[in-house]
């Protein structure tokens, strides 16, 4: 085979070639150790000098020659994969969207930080306790003593004969007036325990938020005043509040203070058991008994406390009628909050 037909067989079969791989391999039969065209260097050595001088010139620029088309090849080939990858990442924008669902916050949540926001408004910081409560903060420092009855009213789960999960968060209380000095105003919003059977009003897991205002010459007309404000901040102006006289061994006097029925604004329905009222918190100054087991002189600083239920007031403010909606994750329950 002539040199010029062997130059023009490995031009065309690179030109042909479609991959990298496939140029190198052709490249190293022309070219490589034992290619076909290395192998005619060696002949060159039976060659007179003039004959030499030219084949191997001729040798050399087909050398040349093949290497130039084989890299021209190669990064033809290569602009060539990156412009095929380009187009395997182009965006239709004509392609319909894929359906993101949108998360929403769980009512409770929503309602509890509506709380906190309505109370922080007003100068109260977060308090938190633990969960987790020895019986002296659940009870003891609360003026429930081991044989009160008060005890009966809150069955709890013991995790130990001093140890239980709390009933209520009104330990907070006290863990933040050994912990602040007075006077103070915080808020404790926390799950709290009690051994109920699930029913459509029970939980055995619910929320409470709970309240305290330690100061100087605090009176009823404090904790008046304040309720009647987050009442207000809470279900709308036209909200109106009343205190019904009522017992808690941490508080004296007690109240349960109750909102005009907002179902049928006072008149009397199924929903208020036709009083036109509705109970929503439980509140009183807080007892001479509980300040002295936290080392505080009654004589000197009184204050008021009151707890909120958060399911209830979701279950009121949303018309929601069985507290297990919220614990059953129903995602068609949740997704409709999310505008709310
Ligand atoms: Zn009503």
């Amino acid at each position: 085979m002539s040199l010029e037909s062997l130059k023009n067989e490995a031009k065309e079969e690179i030109e042909k070639a479609s991959s990298s791989q496939e140029i190198l391999e052709i490249y190293s039969k022309y070219l490589g150790r034992k290619g076909l065209i290395t192998e005619l260097f060696s002949k060159m050595k039976d060659l007179d000098f003039e004959e030499k001088k030219r084949f191997g010139m001729e040798l050399n620029s087909i050398k040349i020659f093949i290497t130039e088309i084989k890299e021209r090849k190669l990064s033809t080939i290569k602009e060539q994969t990156i412009h095929n990858n380009l187009e395997k990442l182009r965006i239709d924008s004509s392609l319909p969207g894929d359906c993101q669902n949108v998360g929403s916050l769980h009512p409770l949540t929503t309602v509890i930080d509506n709380i906190i926001e309505i109370f922080v408004g007003i100068g109260y910081t977060i308090f938190e306790g633990p969960e987790i409560e020895s019986d002296y903060y659940n009870f003891e420092a609360l003026n429930i003593p081991k044989d009160h009855p008060a005890r009966e009213m809150q069955d709890s789960f013991y995790l130990s004969n001093d140890i239980l999960l709390r009933t209520h968060t009104s330990p907070v209380q006290i863990r933040a007036m050994q912990s602040l000095k007075p006077p103070i105003r915080i808020i404790a919003p926390g799950k709290t325990y009690r051994r109920d059977a699930k029913d459509s009003r029970h939980s055995p897991v619910f929320h409470q938020v709970e309240g305290l205002t330690i100061g100087k010459k605090i009176s009823f007309a404090n904790l008046k005043g304040t309720l009647e404000y987050f009442a207000k901040s809470f279900f709308g102006e036209g909200c109106e509040i009343q205190f019904r006289p009522s017992y808690f061994p941490f508080t004296e006097p007690s109240a349960e203070v109750d909102i005009k029925c907002i179902f049928c604004e006072g008149k009397g329905c199924t929903i208020c058991s036709h009083t036109g009222w509705l109970e929503v918190l439980g509140a009183g100054m807080v007892h001479p008994n509980v300040l002295r087991n936290v080392g505080y002189n009654p004589e000197e600083w009184q204050g008021f406390a009151f707890g909120m239920g958060p399911e209830r007031l979701a279950m009121l403010k949303y018309s929601i009628n069985d507290i297990r909606m919220f614990y059953d994750n129903d995602l068609r329950f949740i997704h409709s909050f999310i505008n709310s």
